[in-house]
């Protein structure tokens, strides 16, 4: 007897056609920012991404002024070493309150933290160093011509690019931007994204009881879990619920929301399984590849579109759509987005405190959990079962353990490549 067996995602030559870089590169090739921006009042421009270069019209700090509460004199009356120079106090200056007069050789203004800088004066005595007596100071030869003093300009100038165009606004960013006095600036507008879940075994919360003991149905996470990562971007959410394993019902609903939306975000139906209906009706409606990437978990993929909407078809395993989300759904967000500074999520080297076995010829994104170690060393163990249904696993992790395409087995001891969630999530 012979069973003609077919491949299977086992079977390591057919892990994937495609490895995570060759997936990504050609994702990143075929999206491209979207087009449309809305100005809007600086508070809201936080983690919005900056349409057009933002150039300064004048000085920031916009007058010279003081950088400590003391003295403010001129630096020719400071002492020759070994001697002590006595000056008289002529008046006061305060933030918001500039002293108008001119100062002489001999003199001396107190003056606060932000006040101007008088006239005739250009060095700062922080009031610890000087001696006050009756209206005047005395000050040793310690001090540095120009000390103490914030000149106008120092940080900005008029003209100079402060930020560039896709650049997603941090907190300082929009105090920048304060500082140069602009109160509204242009910014992407919100990218439009829908969200399905397929599978007729897929219920939304609410549709059965919590306590249900039927055995067909399951609660949508991804849809949740999708929807939450993606709101930590500029996005206008079009949440389009669960649509089962039903060709007339899919093809309408692809087809109603890729007049609206610029990126339709599918998970479930891209694998080979037979009632899966997605894939078929997918490659009816538009121009959708059916890739195996080299990754696990997240190995089937569909990307492509359907009219004007970039389509990605995520597996449905829910730790799968995490894992997918994170290398090669976020960056293609964030360029549609506009966002030319990819965000940094760094990777480093860890030593493992578990033996993980890992097979050659796709990469692995195993969830573990990082801690330092003696010597400023990390360490990371993995968070346990690693099926790309428990999706335990990612919470209780904080890093992914990244194991190469050509890695094989890890031994306890062993270095391995880590990145931690955070600039992921
Ligand atoms: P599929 O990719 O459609 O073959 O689904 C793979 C596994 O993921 C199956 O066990 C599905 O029941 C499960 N699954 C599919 N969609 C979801 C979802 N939205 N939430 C949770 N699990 C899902
Ligand atoms: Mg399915």
């Amino acid at each position: 007897m012979h069973v003609n067996i077919q491949p299977n995602c086992t079977d390591t030559p057919e892990f994937g056609t495609l490895s995570v870089n060759q997936a990504l590169e050609m994702i990143l090739k075929t999206v491209h920012p979207i087009s449309g921006y809305q100005m809007l009042p600086i508070q809201e421009c936080c983690g919005r991404v900056l349409f057009e270069n933002i150039y300064s019209t004048g000085f920031v700090p916009p007058f010279t002024n003081s950088a400590m509460d003391g003295y403010a004199i001129h630096s020719a009356d400071l002492p020759a070493p070994d001697q002590v120079s006595k000056l008289a106090i002529i008046g006061t200056a305060v933030a918001g309150q500039a002293f108008s007069g001119q100062v002489n050789r001999g003199e001396a203004v107190r003056i606060m933290t932000g006040a101007a800088i008088p006239d005739g004066t250009d060095t700062v005595i922080i009031q610890e160093h000087a001696e006050f007596d009756n209206q005047s100071i005395t000050i040793d030869a310690r001090h540095k011509p120009g000390q103490n003093i914030r000149l106008a300009g120092e940080d900005i100038k008029p003209g100079d690019c402060v930020h560039v165009s896709g650049r997603l606004c941090t907190p300082a960013d929009i105090g920048i931007i304060a500082s140069m006095g602009i109160a509204e600036v242009p910014v992407y507008r919100p990218l439009r994204v829908a969200v399905f879940s397929t599978g007729s075994e897929v219920c939304d919360l609410g549709q059965k009881p919590v306590d249900s003991a039927d055995q067909s149905l399951i609660f949508d996470s991804n849809r949740y879990s999708l929807c939450a990562a993606l709101k930590a971007y500029p996005v206008e959410l079009m949440d389009m619920g669960i649509i089962p394993d039903d060709p007339d019902q899919l093809k309408a609903a692809f087809l109603d929301v890729s007049q609206t939306a610029d990126l339709i975000i599918t998970s479930g139906g891209v694998s080979v399984g037979e009632a899966d209906y997605t894939k078929q009706v997918l490659s009816e409606l538009g121009s959708v590849d059916f890739w195996t990437v080299a990754m696990k978990p997240g190995r089937p993929i569909a990307f492509g579109n359907i009219n004007s909407a970039i389509l990605f078809g995520l597996p449905g395993n829910p730790v799968a759509v995490m894992v997918t989300w994170c290398f090669l759904l976020k960056p293609a967000v964030e360029k549609m987005l506009g966002i030319t500074d990819q965000l940094i999520s760094p990777r480093f080297l860890a030593t493992s405190l578990s033996n993980i076995r890992k097979r050659k010829g796709r990469t692995e994104f195993q969830r573990g959990i990082l801690k330092p170690g003696e010597n400023g060393q990390w360490t990371v163990q993995t968070t346990g079962k690693q099926g790309s249904g428990i999706l335990t696993s990612m919470s209780l992790a904080n890093a992914f353990i990244v194991l190469q395409h050509e890695e094989g087995n890890v031994e306890v001891g062993d270095e391995v490549l880590v990145q931690p969630f955070s600039g992921l999530f």
